[in-house]
């Protein structure tokens, strides 16, 4: 490794910034050797924090059908092939009262943009499983809404929101969306979720048609000025049914790369390792989690709809019981040295990092 590239890394784990041309720089000239003692940097930061913690949410995909038609993704709306469904209010709560007694005490509802879920609906969800879990907390990651109904979302109990930027880069945003979706709404959303007291997770996938370490470093520079609660990034697939069908993978390599230095750029951040890298490679997640992720989303939807919210090819854990997905992720953090907890697992802002408390 270059001295130039040593001297970052370490000006990056002792400040916790770089400028956009040396994020690049640690992109373009990255080896083996860097990918190495940045994860050894990350590891022990988060150590430092979290010990050897890694938090488990418990996910579950309310709906594949939306109104957007994201040029990547393999529910979007023009995909005849997608079998479409979505769960009544009854299978969210079953689910949550299923995941409750496997010990999960966060549950993230993931879905399309549905027209079907107004704010009524999602309110009446959300208030539900908060009534019958107080102790749980709700993570929503439903896609852009207005601000209004981010307001009632909160007030009725939301403690979370997930909404992955895709790319902080706005001729890249547009590469990868059709026209009447737009990157200043995107962000705009991202502010507004702050606003109203949320913890907020923005994100982005590694790969994507087009991304280029000039895009990248972008990203990185988001989490740097946006300081993220959560920051979702995962390998993109492509998916047999969409405009990127040709297109490659994201690697592995890079994931667990990008996972390191964000690690390093905001410490407590909490870092899924997902499961787009466990389709990737099968110890994906594994190798996440030593690169310093934290955070691993097993998969409580109902078996009978699992196969049917297939955002890429080959996605995993769709034939396995909430249970079953549960067992093995608890297997697998514990065989490279980690123990999965059981509480809601909020983000802990270090002393020098005091954080308002979010008003309601
Ligand atoms: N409708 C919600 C949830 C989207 S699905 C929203 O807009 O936020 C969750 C995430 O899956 C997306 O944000 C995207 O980053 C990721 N995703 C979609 N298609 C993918 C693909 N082909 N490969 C990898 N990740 C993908």
């Amino acid at each position: 490794m270059t001295d130039k590239l040593r001297g970052l890394i370490e000006t990056l784990a002792e400040r916790h910034s770089l400028s956009l041309e040396d994020y690049a720089y640690l992109i373009d000239h990255r080896c083996g050797e860097a990918a190495e003692l940045l994860a050894d940097l990350a590891v022990r930061v988060r150590q430092e924090i979290y010990g050897n913690a890694v938090f488990t949410r418990g996910l579950i995909e309310i709906s594949n059908i939306c109104k957007n038609d994201c040029l990547y993704c393999g529910i979007r709306r023009s995909n005849p092939n997608c079998d479409r469904y979505r769960l009544t209010k009854e299978q969210i709560w079953a689910c949550a009262d299923e995941g409750y007694g496997l010990g999960f005490r966060t549950f993230v509802l993931q879905g399309g943009e549905d027209a079907y879920f107004t704010d009524e609906l999602l309110c009446e969800i959300v208030g539900g499983i908060k009534q019958a879990h107080p102790d749980c907390a709700v993570t929503l990651s439903m896609g852009e809404r207005g601000y209004e109904s981010y307001r009632r979302l909160r007030r009725a109990g939301t403690d979370r929101y997930l909404l992955r930027h895709e790319t902080a880069d706005r001729v890249h945003y547009e590469k990868l969306h059709p026209a009447e979706m737009s990157f200043d709404r995107r962000m705009q959303c991202l502010r507004e979720l702050r606003e109203l007291g949320y913890q907020v997770g923005c994100g982005f996938m590694v790969g994507s048609p087009h991304q280029t370490s000039g895009t990248l470093a972008r990203d990185l520079k988001l989490v740097e000025t946006f300081q993220p609660d959560m920051c979702g990034i995962g390998p993109f697939i492509p998916h047999k049914d969409t405009p990127f069908r040709a297109e490659p993978a994201g690697s592995v390599e890079l994931t667990c790369y990008l996972l390191s230095i964000i690690r390093l750029i905001h410490p407590p951040v909490l870092l899924p390792s997902t499961t787009a890298l466990g389709t990737i490679d099968p110890l994906g997640r594994e190798k996440g989690v030593r690169a310093g992720a934290n955070v691993v989303m097993p998969n409580l939807s109902p078996v009978s709809v699992r196969k049917k919210y297939e955002l890429y090819d080959n996605k995993i854990c769709t034939g396995e019981e909430s249970a079953q997905c549960k067992d093995c992720l608890n297997q697998r953090m514990r065989s490279v040295g980690y123990e999965i907890v059981t509480d809601r697992g909020d983000i802990r802002a270090r002393p020098q990092n005091f954080r308002k408390a979010p008003q309601m």
